[in-house]
């Protein structure tokens, strides 16, 4: 039996719920009063009524202070409440008392009690903020099925109705936020494939250089500042967003300022307005063209972009937009699509079916029905990672462990090494990150995860951390030990006054509790490696990455064919080391900085006269701790005498080679660059991912020979 459910859009300024009905349809249902859109605000009565909705804005404008919107902006902040009548009330509570009615409503339309809903957040939401989105719904008697990103909905809105495969970019301009999401819609699957945006970009932006720009011609006047009263800067924001809606209609139009007994009326036309908020616009386009480049991607590989949000009815977007596009798509009502996307979400979720979709009428002209299934595909739209120390403990850092733009739900293992002891309970305390910064005061915590209950052994012991992205975007962690294979107690604690990030580790602690380990991955691409064994070396070194423990480890890449190319120096952040990896068949893409030696000419392929140990030893040079270079190889080099000499240095230097061969690669040559027999290894093509996971394995667990001695 199908299970009714309903999709909401719990928007900052109104919300709007949908169903699918009984022919499959996606409808929007009406609220009490016959709206389609109902106002998020909330109203508090002296007798402990709660009002919500239409009501409740109309008590608003009548100057009520015990009234709450636009909460959504703080909804997971632990430090904001509202207080009505004795009472404190979080965004979370607020948003509660908006869905209570948004469900109340739709059951009187359908005439049957709902539980199951998928809510929609903004995209930039972290996890916390989803977390509090699905309590809401809970408060609210709701069984959240799932929460969903805003742009993905009114996308899958879009999509479904969507004959053709298409990539398209939804480009979404509200009033204080951008989101730009890529998507590829196919006759199975609507794809989200990149996402970014700037949630501190959007048409308040336009409205304050609009207002600046008429408040500069009133100076120049009258030599007064309006905006020094706050009242008059209130009411020059509402004009100014006024004379912006305006001008999307006009060309030229009036800007009235009367200040302290002085007028200025300054006419404006469109031109002045587009060229005063350009740099406003070409935010959102290099933004655009970031999300294209996260996927390879440029305006020439997108079948056309989606326009959502007020902000896109200002005629400079199209505008701009169309010097990259020929399509641009307006076929979606920007205040019901999130909400269908929404139910249609639902709808997949809770009766565990593929939507099927009439793409054509069977009494159309051209007389036949096109069914297509399609499921609804979503990624992070933040990193995930995890603080540690950098490689000089100078600094605490942010070590990103699921980059953005991974598909939602997943699961990333991590190993972590750490010394135990046999006298106290062995605990690791993991502070879990969401963010693209680099330093911890960049990113949000999203919690402290304690790990109890390790073993102790000897040497280093290795949990292998598992972090998990639910479909909804939120976050949880669980943890083994690799020697007992045991499951490990996992504890989320709030993680404090986080001001420690800003210190110096060594100054904290002076003993580190591991040494360092930097390794230098170098790959040989010259000609032999085309095709097939890059591609493989490629994977191989995404796994390696994958499984080392990035906390207490860097690493880098150079390749090495007729120069020596530096792709990424040592790093701890997986998202440089991964782009780096991505450009080893596309050294074309390297910047000539990194490059060492005589020209290469990449277009005729490259051949094997260098050799990597001369510039590993530079890059070495002022690292401390353990120092590990892994070299991979398939053919002879022109000059192995010499590499063979250059090697021996990075032995005296204390620098442990091991040498990965496969294919032509000389066995004896490999022998006689590695710092040990045990770190010469002959593998297949096939075989690259394993060996260079039981490397990870190996320098994880603290050991520098690859293979036991017989
Ligand atoms: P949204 O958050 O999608 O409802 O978008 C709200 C934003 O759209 C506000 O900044 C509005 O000023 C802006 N907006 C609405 N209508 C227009 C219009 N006709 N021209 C320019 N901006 C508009």
């Amino acid at each position: 039996m199908t299970v009714i459910t309903i999709g909401i859009d719990l928007g900052t300024t109104f919300s709007c719920v949908a169903t699918i009905d009984e022919h499959g349809k996606p409808i929007v249902l009406k609220n009490e009063d016959g709206n389609s859109i109902t106002p998020s605000v909330v109203a508090f009565e002296r007798a402990g009524n709660v009002i919500v909705g239409d009501e409740a804005k109309n008590i608003q404008s009548l100057g009520d202070a015990n009234v709450a919107s636009f909460f959504k902006r703080e909804m997971g902040n632990p430090d904001f409440y509202l207080t009505f009548y004795g009472k404190q009330y979080s965004p979370t509570d607020l948003s509660a008392y908006i869905l209570a009615k948004l469900k109340a409503d739709a059951e009187k339309v359908l005439g049957k009690a709902i539980t199951k809903a998928v809510i929609t957040c903004p995209a930039y939401f972290n996890a916390m903020q989803r977390e509090e989105v699905k309590k809401a719904g809970k408060l609210a008697g709701l069984d959240v099925l799932r929460v969903i990103n805003e742009p993905t909905a009114a996308a899958v809105a879009f999509g479904i109705k969507s004959e053709k495969e298409q990539t398209l970019l939804v480009y979404d301009l509200g009033g204080g936020t951008f989101d730009v999401t890529l998507m590829k819609i196919t006759a199975d699957e609507i794809a989200v494939l990149a996402t970014d945006g700037n949630h501190q970009l959007g048409g308040k932006d336009w409205d304050d250089t609009l207002r600046e720009y008429a408040v500069d011609k009133f100076q120049e006047e009258f030599a007064e500042n309006p905006l020094e009263d706050s009242a008059t800067a209130n009411d020059l924001l509402v004009a100014a967003e006024n004379t912006k809606k305006t001008l999307s209609q006009k060309t030229t139009t009036n800007f009235v300022i009367a200040y302290n007994g002085n007028k200025g009326r300054y006419e404006i036309t469109r031109e002045q307005f587009e060229d005063a908020t350009k740099h406003l616009i070409n935010q959102t386009l290099t933004l655009c063209e970031s999300v294209l480049a996260a996927k390879q991607m440029d305006w020439k590989n997108i079948d056309g972009v989606l326009l959502v949000g007020g902000s896109t009815r200002m005629p400079q977007v199209e505008s701009e937009l169309k010097k990259h596009t020929d399509n641009l798509l307006h076929g979606i009502n920007v205040d019901e699509a999130v909400a269908i996307g929404a139910a249609i979400q639902a709808d997949l979720d809770a009766n565990e079916k593929h939507y099927t979709l009439e793409t054509k009428q069977s009494s159309s002209k051209s007389g036949y029905t096109l069914e297509g299934r399609r499921t609804i595909r979503d990624v992070t739209g933040q990193s995930l990672g995890m603080i540690a120390e950098n490689a000089d403990r100078s600094k605490y850092i942010n070590t990103i462990i699921i980059p953005r733009n991974t598909n939602i739900p997943s699961c990333e293992v991590r190993p972590f090494q750490l010394r135990t002891s046999s006298r106290q309970d062995n605990e690791i305390e993991v502070y879990v990150t969401q963010g693209e910064g680099l330093l911890p005061s960049g990113c949000v915590i999203l919690g402290k995860y304690v790990i109890s209950g390790i073993t102790h052994e000897k040497g280093k012991a290795v949990c292998d951390i598992a972090y998990h992205y639910d479909k909804s975007g939120t976050v949880e962690v669980s943890a083994k030990q690799r020697s007992t294979d045991k499951n490990l107690t996992v504890r989320k604690d709030n993680p404090g006054d986080m001001s420690w990030t800003d210190l110096c580790p060594k100054d904290r602690d002076p003993e580190p509790e591991l040494e360092h380990v930097t390794v230098l991955l170098t790959v040989d691409t010259s000609g032999s490696m085309c095709g097939d064994p890059i591609n493989e070396a490629i994977k191989a070194a995404h796994r390696f990455v994958n499984e080392i423990d990035l906390t207490h480890c860097s690493v880098g890449l150079m390749m090495v064919a007729d120069r020596v190319l530096m792709l990424c120096y040592p790093t701890q952040n997986s998202k440089e080391i991964g782009r780096a990896i991505d450009t080893l068949n596309r050294p074309s893409d390297i910047p000539s900085e990194n490059i060492y030696g005589a020209p290469l000419n990449l277009d005729a392929g490259v051949g094997n006269a260098a050799q990597p140990f001369t510039e590993a030893r530079q890059c070495f040079d002022n690292i401390d701790g353990i120092k590990f270079m892994l070299v991979l190889a398939d053919g002879v080099w022109d000059n192995q005498p010499y590499a063979v000499q250059e090697a021996k240095k990075c032995h005296a230097d204390g620098i442990e080679v091991a040498a990965l061969g496969f294919g032509g690669a000389d066995k004896k040559f490999l022998h006689d660059i590695a710092s040990c027999e045990e770190n010469a290894i002959f593998t297949n093509m096939n075989q690259l991912g394993e060996s260079f996971s039981k490397i990870a394995q190996v320098i994880t667990e603290g050991k520098t020979e690859l293979q036991r001695r017989n």
